[in-house]
């Protein structure tokens, strides 16, 4: 059979479920494309959707492909691949360092983007645990994997390209055996990027300790603080955190446009950088249409570090421009 792999969206990391069934498919003999393909050119086609918000976007393209199958959390949280493609080691020759490069468009610096690219192409990728053993409202994780358990071994989930690793754990920091895991991975000398973060709230000085031992690639660790109250717990895991991690090696995603208030987002903003770590936003559902173009501003203010030279919200340029063309036109759509 010919088979055809679409990684819909702009995802930066390459798809492990994709990765899984190319890695099924050619050992049944299969011949596997990812990307671009004609309809005459596949007999069957796999279409991957990571964000809801892409689902109606992605579904036209059965218009297109009479045998297409869709998966990936954005279309049915449900939807597993069957076991026995599950069990399978990725194949990591499906991305090619090209086909990441024209996805890492944030990336300017032309060698920079191949650097990482290439980096990408070459690492292991994978969980050696799936599920969360918390259930934050706004989660899928908890609804789509369950509760925290183990289902790879370290060794299973690298590439022998090179020593990079996408650990895509949920809550490494949770683990029973995170200890274990992190020895083991400073032990092979493996540089992990631990794409989901830790859970600041499980930190013990154990955990700090061993965290800091590991090489991390990219320059910073992050957690996140989703909901005010948590401030205590929060601050308590960061106090730990930082006895053996640099708060210039920390970034803490805070959620908006969830449950919280525009004071709330600010203070949570206010208290990261007042101690020293990088606040990231994270608005919540952004593909559907965050209505609120104060969070959305908000969060460009934030992430693109442009605070930083200019302090006052309410001066940044591109708020102020849309707050008085709102104040002339809809009033009654400006936040309160
Ligand atoms: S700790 Fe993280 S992965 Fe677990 S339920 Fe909360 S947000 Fe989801």
């Amino acid at each position: 059979l010919r088979i055809g792999l679409i990684d819909f969206g702009n995802q930066k990391m390459p798809n492990l479920a994709l990765m899984k069934l190319s890695a099924y498919h050619k050992s049944q003999g299969d011949r596997v494309m990812l990307g671009d393909f004609l309809p005459s050119q596949v007999d069957r086609v796999y279409c991957s959707v990571l964000f809801s918000w892409d689902r109606r976007e992605a579904s036209k393209l059965a218009g297109i492909y009479p045998n297409i199958e869709f998966g990936g959390t954005g279309w049915d949280i449900h939807k597993k691949l069957p076991l026995e493609i599950e069990a399978m080691a990725p194949d990591f020759s499906l991305y090619s360092a090209d086909y990441l490069y024209g996805r890492l468009k944030g990336i300017r610096d032309a060698n920079k983007r191949l650097e990482k690219a290439d980096m990408l192409v070459k690492a292991g990728i994978g969980r050696t645990d799936t599920g969360c053993s918390r259930k934050c409202p706004h989660c899928l994780v908890p609804k789509a994997e369950g509760d925290l358990r183990k289902v790879n071994s370290l060794a299973s989930i690298l590439n022998p390209a090179s020593n990079n690793l996408l650990l895509l754990n949920n809550n490494l920091t949770a683990q029973t055996d995170c200890l274990d895991l992190l020895d083991e991975i400073r032990d092979r000398n493996i540089r992990v990027s631990i794409t989901q973060g830790v859970d600041v709230r499980e930190v013990t000085p154990e955990i700090a300790k061993a965290l800091s031992r590991v090489k991390l690639l990219g320059r910073q660790l992050h957690y996140s603080w989703d909901y005010p109250q948590h401030e205590g717990i929060i601050f308590q895991g960061i106090r730990v955190l930082s006895e053996f991690v640099g708060t210039w090696k920390q970034m803490c995603y805070c959620l908006v446009g969830y449950n919280t208030t525009w004071e709330e987002d600010v203070f949570r903003f206010r208290k990261l950088t007042e101690n020293g770590i990088d606040p990231y936003i994270m608005l919540y559902n952004k593909g559907d249409g965050t209505p609120d173009a104060r969070l959305r501003h908000f969060s460009r203010w934030v992430n693109a570090r442009i605070y930083k030279t200019c302090p006052d919200f309410e001066q940044y340029r591109n708020w102020s421009k849309v707050k008085s063309l709102y104040e002339n036109t809809h009033p009654m759509l400006l936040p309160v």
